[in-house]
């Protein structure tokens, strides 16, 4: 079934017309084309952003042979095993130095980084040995390589060290640091507009009336876009009617890459997104045969991409998490979008599975005997944050398979979603 065959039908309630979560994710991946243009950054701002070229290195890590310890550099031939050798100290090569050829029948005093003098073949620790005067006494008997470091044992130059398509983490900052290279070639941040929709939303902050609610999605967005490290064009809360959500969608094309909003997507008359983005763009409404979650909006307004999250603050999170974040991180550039998922146990019946595919809000733990061991929160409805905030990420559930507590289950760790 094509995403456009399964166009929300508000008459049938069954799920043979609804895309199953492979699909829309598929078809959502399939249109991420805005890959951002490329601007170079210093490493130290570049954390976070996507690589766009691969990086080589221009040279060799470590550049030369170097102790892995404070001891001394010494030649094997010059040992009997077995016994204690003394040997007079010849010189002392401080990391940053560099020493000349070892004596015969010397040590050289060296410390952790310094390149290792030519005629030593190891490095005995500092303490397997005794000071005696100039003299030192080696109680062991090194064998040849013994906490040498050796030259390009990390990196050879010409390697590949970074691969583009890659979000910079700070291992990956080091890495090129450790190579020599100051800037690198990161795509643009992509700006993402955000609202949500509802005359019954207050901001935090306000007070209450009778009827109201306070917007929490808004905020919600507005992490997660930021964890994705994108800037936000931030344009609140949007009433009910099709003017003010017209206005709002053609401010949101003309300042940011892709509109993301909450709420308006359902079939009631007081849903307004809908219709305002077929009057201004296209759009292909879907129901996904996930709980909780169901509808979803994905269309354009001229270039300008639009995803429709629906309006329950844990449907919010749960489909910003599997196709918000994957879009926007295609578009950035990045190679790499879908979440790990981990085998765990689950500690939980779930005997009666809907005909949707169900993610449960769930903590997993390590259990006395290892096992990692998944919980469920007791209330699964999609308007309770609660359960978000108590678990630490979500439990897949095919449709139609019931759990028994014992039985493995696929989870989804936030740790993977807000890395
Ligand atoms: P809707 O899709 O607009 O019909 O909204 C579905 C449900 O989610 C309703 O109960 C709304 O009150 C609630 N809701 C919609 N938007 C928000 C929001 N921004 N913050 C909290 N709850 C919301
Ligand atoms: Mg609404």
């Amino acid at each position: 079934m094509s995403p456009k065959s399964a166009k929300l039908d508000p008459c049938c309630s069954s799920s043979s017309n609804m895309l199953t979560v492979e699909q829309a994710i598929d078809y959502l991946l399939s249109k991420a084309d805005i890959k951002p243009e490329t601007e170079e950054v210093e490493l130290k701002q570049a954390l976070g952003r996507v690589l766009a070229e691969a990086q080589t290195s221009p040279v060799f890590v470590p550049p030369a042979d170097n102790s892995a310890m404070d001891g001394y550099a010494v030649n094997t031939k010059d040992f009997t095993p077995g016994e204690n050798t003394r040997l007079p100290i010849s010189q002392r090569i401080p990391a940053g130095t560099m020493g000349k050829p070892l004596a015969a029948g010397t040590a050289a005093r060296i410390f952790t980084g310094a390149p290792v003098p030519e005629d030593a073949n190891a490095i005995v620790m500092q303490e397997h040995t005794d000071k005696d005067g100039d003299c030192v006494i080696v109680k062991s008997t090194p064998e040849a390589g013994d906490h040498v470091r050796r030259r390009g044992e990390d990196i050879s130059s010409g390697d590949e060290v970074l691969t583009a398509g890659l979000k910079l983490r700070p291992q990956e900052l080091g890495l090129a640091a450790s190579v020599g290279i100051a800037r690198l070639s990161v795509y643009r941040k992509l700006k993402i507009a955000i609202f949500s929709t509802g005359d019954e939303l207050v901001t935090p902050g306000q007070p209450l009336k009778n009827g109201q609610i306070y917007n929490s999605n808004l905020y919600t967005i507005t992490g997660m876009v930021q964890a994705l490290n994108c800037d936000i064009v931030d344009l609140g809360t949007v009433p009910d009617d099709m003017e003010s959500t017209k206005k709002v969608l053609k401010e949101a094309e003309a300042s940011a890459d892709i509109i993301i909003t909450s709420g308006g997507v359902s079939v009631g008359e007081e849903d307004y997104v809908k219709a305002a983005i077929e009057e201004l763009g296209s759009l292909d409404m879907w129901r996904v045969a996930m709980k909780p979650g169901k509808p979803l909006a994905f269309g354009r307004i001229g270039n300008t991409p639009f995803i429709g999250l629906p309006g329950n603050p844990v449907s919010v999170f749960v489909t910003f998490c599997l196709f918000a974040r994957p879009y926007i991180l295609k578009c950035q550039g990045m190679e790499n979008v879908l979440p790990n998922k981990i085998p765990v146990v689950a500690d939980f019946d779930w005997l009666k599975p809907g005909p949707r595919r169900e993610f449960l809000r769930a903590h997993v733990e390590m259990d006395n005997g290892g096992n990692a061991k998944a919980s469920i929160y007791p209330h699964q409805g999609s308007g309770v944050l609660s359960s978000v905030v108590w678990s630490n990420g979500l439990v897949e559930i095919s449709n139609e398979r019931p759990i028994k507590s014992g039985d493995m289950v696929d989870f989804i760790p936030f740790s993977e979603i807000f890395a």
